[in-house]
């Protein structure tokens, strides 16, 4: 590979250089009992904040409601940008109260932070961390907005915004810092952390026939997304993202920037690795792990339904039979999904199958289908194709991909149009559970099909079998367990998402008004089908970024025997609590909106 240097967005000043000494200076830590609001007397002034302002370059902003201009100026034209854009993820993405979901019904709406620190530097996070600390304030990490939980929006805090330090750098031979000498240099990629996904496909894949496990969805951030885990729709052959990350760059609750990898800070850096986005500092650059490109990229997609209860049962029978004799390995990930209409919807994704390869595979399963008119109907036409991988992600390819049309965007930001329906939804529910991969096994499953139709009588069930490890490659399970996920990951085949919503219901936007009754009525049709599943794996764990936000057992699901540590790193780095989000680690010392530190 030849080695090429991307830069995007302004260059990395040195960190010194920027910190104002007031802000840098270490605060000792106190007892943080409760963080303080705008109304209250401890408010930093005016004068304390133009310090901070000028601390980070003058990039500290106000922050309205993505509509907020629209109730001061009905019609204005900021007003009418942002009802333009509200289908437009990057668009969504560059806006400092810009969140990808619009709310969760009964869970959370979204709400502005006071100001923003709009950090193109180390030195402007470093800055925002010092001023929150010393003046008690709540602070909220925000990268690219997809959080379905909120947990980059509060009102009253002060938001770290990550969005505009977006440099990319590809490495042919990177070693740690610290382990020169002891570890084997290996190519990878460096991305700031407001960098999305995209922007690594495109330097690593488009531009330099490489891999990286980044996400499906485009627009997610790389901090966010690592620090979830992370799956994209070749986890099944390359594990999870966090299992990629070599090394990272934190700010810690102290102040202090910390270069973190297996051999410094060794507990911080597995945190880090799917410990949760929000709770660990704010983490300013990461270094992953680049793979050799397979040559083909490929799908398999259509919609069959079937004409009666019986024959849809032994439809998903018959899928699942197929499956796990044919599908259940590294090549193939993403969904099928369950549908309450007797419907079972394939959108399925291969690695390293080429164009022969694909078709063939699935001839038998579509052959069965087609031999059954009397009880099947294709309703959207079966279909298989592979790619030239390198091409997978460039626009202009023949797959189906958005553009972002603003004037000036780069070519490369686009987004699928199979994720065009998430962009600004309000949910009515959400919950997702990975199922063991005994329930594959001969003799167990039938009893995962009696669950999966019992399930979508309620509601539609989503099986993403990237979400699962088990089939993947035996060091991608290795790597897994290297990270603070939940170990159920790697003895699970699909994690199934429930969940359900509707369109855009940011507060200010005009639209008719939402039936409460109806989006209730919707929850609690998520809540059964989950049941239903549950009953067959009553303990099955549940991934932290794709998860219910009323999840009582949320620690034991999102991270299973792990927690524990987890805490206790928590208290190593973060003593006083300054870092809070919903259901993250050491949360559960804190009122639900994170101000009030419980007795
Ligand atoms: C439409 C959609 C599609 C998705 N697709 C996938 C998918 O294909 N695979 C998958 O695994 N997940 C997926 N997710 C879940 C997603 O990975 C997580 O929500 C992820 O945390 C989003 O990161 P973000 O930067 O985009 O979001 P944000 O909302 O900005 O951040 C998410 C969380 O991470 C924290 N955070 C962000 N940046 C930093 C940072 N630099 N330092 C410290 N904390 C930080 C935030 O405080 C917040 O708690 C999807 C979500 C949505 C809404």
């Amino acid at each position: 590979m030849h080695r090429r240097t991307l830069l995007r967005g302004a260059a990395a000043l040195p960190v010194v250089a920027l910190v104002s000494p007031a802000l840098s200076a270490m605060q000792t830590p106190t007892a943080l009992r409760r963080r303080v609001r705008p109304r209250d007397a401890a408010w930093p002034t005016a004068a304390s904040w133009q310090k901070l302002k000028e601390a980070v370059g003058g990039n500290l902003i106000e922050v309205h409601s993505l509509f907020g201009a629209r109730e001061k100026e009905p019609g204005g034209a900021a007003c009418r940008e942002a009802t333009a854009n509200i289908r437009n993820p990057f668009y969504i993405g560059d806006q400092p109260a810009g969140t990808q979901v619009s709310g969760w019904l009964d869970a959370w709406t979204p709400a502005p932070s006071v100001y923003a620190v709009k950090a193109r530097h180390t030195a402007d996070v470093v800055a925002g961390v010092n001023f929150a600390r010393q003046y008690k304030l709540r602070p909220v990490v925000k990268g690219s907005g997809h959080s379905y939980q909120g947990t980059s929006n509060a009102a009253d805090s002060l938001l770290i915004w990550t969005r505009a330090m977006n440099q990319v750098t590809l490495h042919e031979a990177f070693v740690a810092s610290g382990c020169e000498g002891k570890a084997q240099p290996v190519p990878a990629v460096s991305a700031e952390a407001g960098a999305m996904w995209i922007d690594l496909y495109d330097a690593v894949t488009s531009r330099a026939g490489r891999y990286v496990q980044g996400g499906g969805c485009t627009t997610v951030g790389v901090a966010g997304l690592v620090q979830s885990g992370g799956f994209g729709s070749c986890s099944q052959g390359f594990g999870t993202a966090a299992a990629g990350l070599l090394e990272a760059e934190v700010v810690t609750a102290d102040g202090n920037v910390r270069t973190v990898n297996a051999g410094t800070h060794p507990d911080l850096f597995w945190a880090i690795k799917g410990g949760g986005g929000g709770s660990w500092g704010v983490v300013t650059r990461l270094t992953l792990r680049t793979h050799e490109l397979p040559e083909f990229f490929g799908a398999a997609w259509g919609t069959i339904r079937a004409h009666s209860d019986e024959a849809f049962r032994r439809l998903i029978a018959r899928f699942f039979d197929f499956y796990t004799a044919s599908l259940f390995n590294p090549h193939w990930g993403e969904q099928a999904s369950i549908g309450s209409g007797n419907t079972l919807k394939l959108s399925m994704v291969s690695q390293g199958l080429d164009r022969q390869q694909t078709p063939q595979l699935w001839e038998p399963f579509f052959a069965w289908v087609n031999a059954a008119p009397q009880d099947f109907t294709f309703t959207d036409e079966f279909g298989t194709g592979a790619m030239k991988a390198q091409h997978w992600w460039e626009p202009a390819g023949t797959h189906r991909m958005v553009q972002d049309p603003r004037p000036g965007a780069p070519a490369y930001h686009a987004w699928w149009q199979g994720d065009q329906d998430q962009v600004g939804a309000y949910l009515h529910g959400y919950d997702s559970l990975w199922l063991p991969a005994a329930l594959l096994q001969e003799g167990q499953r039938q009893r995962l099909v009696e669950a999966l139709f019992a399930g979508s009588r309620h509601k539609d069930i989503e099986l993403h079998f990237n979400k699962g490890l088990v089939g993947a490659p035996r060091e991608a399970i290795a790597a897994a367990l290297d990270t603070a996920t939940n170990p159920a990951v790697t003895e699970a085949f699909a994690l199934a998402i429930i969940a359900d919503g509707e369109g855009a219901a940011y507060p200010g936007l005009a639209r008719p008004a939402m039936d409460l009754a109806a989006a209730h009525q919707d929850a609690r049709a998520i809540d059964r089908a989950t049941a239903e599943l549950r009953r067959n794996a009553p303990l099955a764990g549940s991934y932290v970024s794709e998860s219910n936000y009323f999840n009582a057992q949320w620690s034991r699901a999102f991270w299973g025997k792990h927690y524990p540590r987890l805490r206790a790193i928590k208290a190593q780095y973060d003593p006083d609590g300054l870092f809070f989000v919903h259901h993250g680690v050491g949360s559960e010392d804190w009122s639900a909106d994170g101000f009030t530190r419980l007795a």
